[in-house]
């Protein structure tokens, strides 16, 4: 990878202590940012925090709060900046899933992801807003393919990553004059994560997946990072309001189709 200049940057993940928010961390780490990850539980964090030191020059630190609880968040945050020195770069990519046909989500059940998902990342940009480089910040949050396409037993999800995309806009919109950028990335399925091994938890489902995908495979959280990195440097510097998909194709729809044989044939 070329070199993305996140050198003396310091960047503060929020779920950043597993699946594609680790992979996110460590591809900064190894562009040179300092980054400080979180989740609930504190030992998991340490253990990440250590997997994203030997990526470095970038250093790590590992905190924990949940992103529902607007002051844990608030003081969480303050502590980061202080310990880093800066907050350069805030990826929002805690979230909650589990499948479930629609009638079967209790309120509460919905509550939670919704919670989760788009309180927690408004949590943690509305708390990041008073410690952030100003101008210079960039802010990610991950949202899904589900926020713009319609997923059976997904429509807690597909509601609080609708809400993601929205919010990003508008904060995009609001904050773009300070010089704040606030972007989304939509992964597509990612091999190896939580999200995945729930979503498709056997060969045949994966099979299926795989085949409607255009380019037929599932993506890494390195693959992730690598975007991550790119919208968080200088070189994404006119990148504001925008949803990037990185999902092998996902968004185009079904690619089960074999429409280049057809043609030769
Ligand atoms: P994952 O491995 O399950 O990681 C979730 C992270 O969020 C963990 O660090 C977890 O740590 C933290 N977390 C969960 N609830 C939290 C809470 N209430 N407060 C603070 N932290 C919390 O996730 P993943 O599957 O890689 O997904 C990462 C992101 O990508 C999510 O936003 C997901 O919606 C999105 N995404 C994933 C896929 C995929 O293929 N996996 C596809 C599209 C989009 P603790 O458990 O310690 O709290």
């Amino acid at each position: 990878m070329s070199n993305l200049k996140l050198e003396g940057r310091n960047a503060l993940i929020s779920g950043g202590t597993s699946g594609i928010n680790l992979g996110i961390a460590k591809v900064l780490a190894s562009q040179g940012a300092n980054v400080t990850v979180f989740g609930r539980d504190e030992d998991k964090a340490r253990a990440a925090a250590a997997e994203i030191d030997a990526c470095g020059p970038g250093k790590a630190i590992a905190l924990a709060a949940d992103v529902r609880d607007a002051e844990a968040i608030a003081t969480l945050v303050a502590k980061a900046a202080e310990a880093m020195g800066s907050l350069d770069i805030v990826i929002a990519g805690a979230a909650g899933n589990f499948p479930a046909p629609a009638v079967d989500i209790t309120p509460k059940g919905f509550k939670t992801v919704v919670d989760i998902d788009l309180l927690g990342t408004y949590n943690v940009f509305w708390n990041s807003f008073a410690h952030l480089t100003k101008p210079g910040a960039s802010l990610i949050a991950i949202t899904a393919p589900q926020a713009t396409q319609v997923w059976p037993m997904q429509a807690h999800v597909c509601a609080a990553k609708a809400g993601v995309n929205m919010l990003v806009r508008a904060l995009a919109l609001e904050w773009g004059p300070a010089g704040i950028r606030v972007n989304a990335i939509s992964p597509g399925p990612i091999d190896g994560t939580e999200g995945m091994d729930r979503l498709a938890p056997n060969e045949k489902v994966r099979e299926a997946y795989m085949r409607k995908l255009a380019l037929k495979r599932f993506g890494t959280p390195e693959e992730i990072g690598l975007l991550a990195a790119w919208l968080s440097s200088e070189e994404a510097r006119y990148m504001t309001g925008v949803i990037c998909p990185c999902d092998g194709g996902t968004d185009l729809g079904d690619a089960s189709q074999d429409c280049l044989t057809s043609r030769r044939g």
